[in-house]
């Protein structure tokens, strides 16, 4: 018996780096999956057909994660055409770098709306379903930077701390309805969104980390697989980092 089999799993932003590799480990493990995607239309569409592969059901969507009203009908969507919703992941997310004192007010806006926002518009349509359903997990991706900041990250930062916050919330709200939410801290793991950083930087960042190497995705995605099996049952409300060891 695999340990997802016969759920029904939401991943925002699954059509590259952390959220692909999330998507493929749910679908491996027996979950249909439906995951989004904003611009990546031909990647996202070869990763269906691959999920598909394990004999799941899986589908793309097209859908701007930070956008309220398209949350609402990707949700609805996903009822319509998978029956149900037991896993939600708020994976999506950018960075838009910039030193405080140089950092616009678009800059900042972006990656609240697409870091934070999308969070509180999933879980918001997301739990409905879920307690229909008498129970349901939701698991959101910050970083470690969400904890210890980082120069040059204020807005990133304040997005990821917030997703903290937010999912501890949910987790004390929702108990009581057996809807457990718990947060994934990674740290620096191989995907695009790390591969814009130029070498000296990830020197400098493979000094400090004590395991000496990048994370895999693969990596972040096995703990998914935890939070959103009956295997984790009684965890909600923890922030679990992902990190070799660099937040300790
Ligand atoms: P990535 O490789 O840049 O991929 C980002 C994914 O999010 C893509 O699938 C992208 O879709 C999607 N996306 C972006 N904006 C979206 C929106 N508004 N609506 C829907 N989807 C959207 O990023 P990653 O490295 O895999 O990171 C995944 C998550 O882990 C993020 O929340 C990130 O902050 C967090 N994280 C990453 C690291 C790391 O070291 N990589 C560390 C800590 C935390 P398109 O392909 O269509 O653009």
């Amino acid at each position: 018996m695999k340990l997802l089999q016969d759920k029904v799993a939401l991943v925002t932003g699954g059509s590259r780096g952390i959220g692909a590799a999330i998507a493929q480990r749910l679908a491996e493990q027996g979950a249909s999956v439906a995951f989004t995607y904003l611009s990546s239309e031909e990647k996202a569409k070869k990763i269906e057909a691959g999920l598909a592969a394990n004999g799941v059901k899986a589908k793309a969507y097209k859908s701007d994660a930070g956008n309220y009203a398209e949350a609402e009908a990707l949700v609805g969507a996903v009822l319509a055409d998978f029956g149900g919703l037991d896993i939600l992941i708020n994976n999506a997310g950018i960075t838009r770098d910039n030193l405080m004192l140089r950092m616009s007010e678009e800059q900042w806006d972006e990656v609240i709306q697409t870091n934070l926002k999308s969070v509180f518009n999933l879980t918001k349509h997301a739990l409905r379903p879920m307690m229909k359903n008498r129970g349901g997990s939701i698991i959101n991706l910050s970083s470690i930077v969400g904890v210890t900041g980082n120069a040059g990250q204020a807005n990133y930062a304040a997005s990821k701390a917030g997703i903290i916050g937010f999912s501890k919330s949910i987790a004390k709200e929702m108990g009581s309805r057996n809807i457990r939410c718990n947060v994934i801290a990674p740290g620096f793991i191989e995907t695009d969104m790390t591969g814009e950083l130029d070498e000296k930087t990830k020197e400098a960042y493979l000094t400090n980390i004590p395991m000496k190497r990048l994370g895999k995705a693969g990596e972040v995605a096995d703990v998914c697989v935890f939070l959103g099996s009956d295997m984790s049952g009684y965890i909600s409300g923890q922030v679990i980092s992902v990190c070799g060891a660099l937040n300790c």
